[in-house]
Formats: structure tokens, sequence, C-alpha cells
């Protein structure tokens, strides 16, 4: 949570007032004007809000049409929620290795790719921008699909084009973690009529309450419930205000500390695959063995500095992804989509070495939008002694 206030509290008592809680009462409500003023922000057709990032990812994989028998790259480091869609249509997920940006590696992405792939999501991880040339290429190549996961890179994007609008599809999320908030929710954003319309049915149990189908081209079908509410719909619409003074404080302060830190030989400051569209949410630094990481990381956190290891950030390393380790696709074997693909996959905890070596080699400092000038220098300072001190 970076940002919320008085501005919040009057939109939600606006909405109490109103009596007006549900999206779907007629009329543009809060949740459809934040719709809008989403894609417009994204800079693409349509904006489906719902419940929450996954919600998202799961809408889209729907409104990409994918199921059973398919397969769908994923990144090794990304939330467990990234992995877990492809299993909630019936699709299982593949893992990708990351590269020393810290986001997928394009070249085993080619490698990964089978006869059953159909689709690919490049996650924006901590707001970095992925390397969306090389992989769109790819896609491009392969005939596959691209969702966007910039669940943690709202308003972030890559060679002027916003992340989340590059592919067929994107995801973002905006819950208490993420740049912008309303406690939980979530958005598909994309230029496809048709996965628009996929996603709208899947959103609402089959279009139960979503009005306006009189351009609806696409034929309907069962699906669940991830409607947003007119409560978060109207704090949503305060946030996106505040996006553009979030990322530009968030970018001022990584690029004072990255310009502080240039010339330092211990580490290198990890490639970024376009610094001007980064969130900036995340300073990392790449070292030359876990070991000194160990180290370092001792001592900024006896200084006090907030600092950690990716590869210690939980459900964030596929280390960590148990269901999917043991393969434990669903709540059901009738809908697990581990049996029914084509040909079995397999995992092991040790399948992306890569991976594993770079978020090892890793330290990750968070930025802020509110340390002072004076804090800022202090933070450079207790960086410096941390990587000096032996
Ligand atoms: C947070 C997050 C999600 C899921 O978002 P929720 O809103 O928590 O469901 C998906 N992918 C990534 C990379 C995330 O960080």
């Amino acid at each position: 949570m970076y940002q919320i206030g008085e501005e919040e509290i009057e939109a939600v008592r606006r909405v109490i007032e109103s009596k007006n809680l549900f999206r779907y009462q007629g009329g543009a409500g809060e949740t459809e004007q934040f719709e809008q003023e989403w894609a417009a922000k994204i800079g693409t057709k349509y904006t489906l809000a719902v419940t929450s990032g996954t919600a998202a990812l799961i809408c889209g994989l729907a409104g990409l049409g994918l199921g059973p028998g398919d397969e769908v790259l994923v990144p090794a480091y990304t939330f467990i929620s990234t992995a877990l869609a492809p299993l909630a249509v019936g699709a299982v997920p593949i893992l990708v290795e990351v590269d020393e940006s810290l986001t997928m590696a394009p070249e085993d992405l080619e490698r990964k790719i089978t006869p059953r792939t159909r689709a690919i999501i490049p996650v924006h991880m901590n707001g970095l921008p992925c390397n969306m040339e090389a992989i769109m290429e790819i896609a491009r190549q392969h005939k596959l699909t691209v969702l966007e996961d910039a669940c943690q890179a709202d308003g972030g994007s890559y060679r002027g084009q916003r992340l989340g609008s590059i592919g067929d599809a994107g995801a973002f999320s905006f819950n208490y973690f993420k740049i912008l908030t309303c406690g939980e929710g979530g958005a598909l954003a994309t230029n496809n009529q048709a996965v628009y319309e996929r996603a709208v049915y899947q959103q609402d149990g089959g279009a139960a309450f979503f009005q306006d189908m009189s351009d609806v081209k696409t034929p309907g079908f069962a699906g669940w419930n991830f409607r947003m509410n007119e409560i978060l719909g109207a704090i949503l619409r305060v946030q996106v205000t505040r996006l553009e003074g979030i990322l530009a404080a968030l970018r001022a302060e990584k690029k004072l500390l990255r310009e502080a830190l240039a010339d330092a030989s211990e580490f290198g400051l990890s490639r970024v695959n376009d610094l001007e569209g980064d969130c900036a949410t995340t300073l990392s630094l790449l070292f030359e063995s876990a070991e000194r990481v160990k180290e370092v990381l001792e001592r900024l956190s006896a200084a006090g500095v907030g600092a950690m290891t990716p590869i210690n950030s939980g459900r964030h390393v596929y280390v960590n992804w148990e269901p999917i380790l043991h393969q434990r696709g669903a709540h059901h074997p009738g809908r697990d989509a581990y049996r029914s693909t084509r040909v079995p996959v397999s995992y092991a905890r040790d399948m992306c070495p890569q991976t594993l070596s770079v978020l090892a080699r890793t330290i990750n400092i968070a930025t802020s939008i509110d340390r002072s000038p004076e804090a800022q220098q202090e933070l450079i300072t207790q960086i410096k002694q941390a990587v000096a001190a032996r």
C-alpha cells in the first residue's frame, strides 16, 4: 500500500450514501467508470474489473479459450497465482527460467515450447518489464497467445507501451501489496472483443447480471462470480489519479540509488529491460555468490535496512509451489488438469537451476514514495558500508 487517504474515504462515503453497492444496478456506476478510466490509462479497448489479480488471470485464460490438454509457459519466479491460473481452467503450467533481469528468459522460453503449448504468461515481476520484444517475436513464430501478468506492475511500460497492453490480454492486481490498492481487486485489459466477452461470462456466472448484452457476439457459457463491488470501484477511481505520482516518486528514488551505487565493484545493478518503464518498486543488486549475499544481508539487517533475497520470498519461488510440484491440480480428480494432459508433465525442485542461482545472488531493497533526502543518503551509506565490510 503506497498511498491512500481522505479522497478514498470520501469515495466510499459517496457509494454508501447512494445505497448502490452492486455494480450491475443500471447506469454507469463507479466500477464501470473505473473500467473506462483504466482502459484509457493502459491504452486498451476493454477493461474488466474483477475481485483479484488471480481472477483476472483466470478470466484472461478463459477469454483466450485455454483448457484441458494445453500447456501454458510461466516463469519459475513469480507469485504462485500465475501458475495456479492455468490449472483453474484445466491447462497445465510449464516452468521457464528467469534471467538476470529477474523476468522470463526468452532462450529458455523457446526451449520449453512443445506441440501442446498454447500460451505464454510473461510476468513483470517487481514492476520490472519483461523482454517483450523477444517474447512477442517467439509468440508470433509459434502462434502462441500472450497474457501479461502485470499484477506487480500497475502503470509500468515497455518502449512506451503500457505493460498489460502489449500481449493479447493483461492482468492487474490491486491487492494490499500492489502499486494501486483497494484491499483486494484486479482487472483484465484487452483489445480483443471476444476475449473481453468471454471474460465477462467467466466473471459473472455466464452473464447472470451483465446487462448491456446488445452487441455481445460470443456465445455464453457457465462461469463463476468474480464481480467487483461499487465500494472497491470507487476506491480504485481515486487510486488511478495517484498512479503517476506514485510511479514518479519510486522512479526518482531508484534513479538516485542506482547513480550512487553505479561504481560499486562488488555487485552489479540488475539489468532492467526498460529503465524508463520500470515501476521502480525495488532496487536489485546482483552479487557473485550466494554466500556474499548472506553476509551483506546480515549487515543490512543489523543496520535496520529492509532488504531481502528473492530466493527467500516463499511462494514467489517455484520450489515452494507444493500443489504444482506434487501435481495436485484441483479439489477433484475429474477436474485435475494433470490427469488430462496428452503427454505427462514432470517437475523437480532442481529443474530451473539458473533461476535458483540468480535469485540466491540477488538482494532486493524496496523503494519508497516518501523517504526524506536525508534518509535516502543514509540508505546509500548503509548499503555501501554493508558491502565494504568483510
Ligand atoms: C499479486 C500477484 C498475483 C495475484 O494477485 P491477487 O490479487 O493476489 O490475486 C498474480 N501474479 C503476481 C505476479 C502477483 O504478484
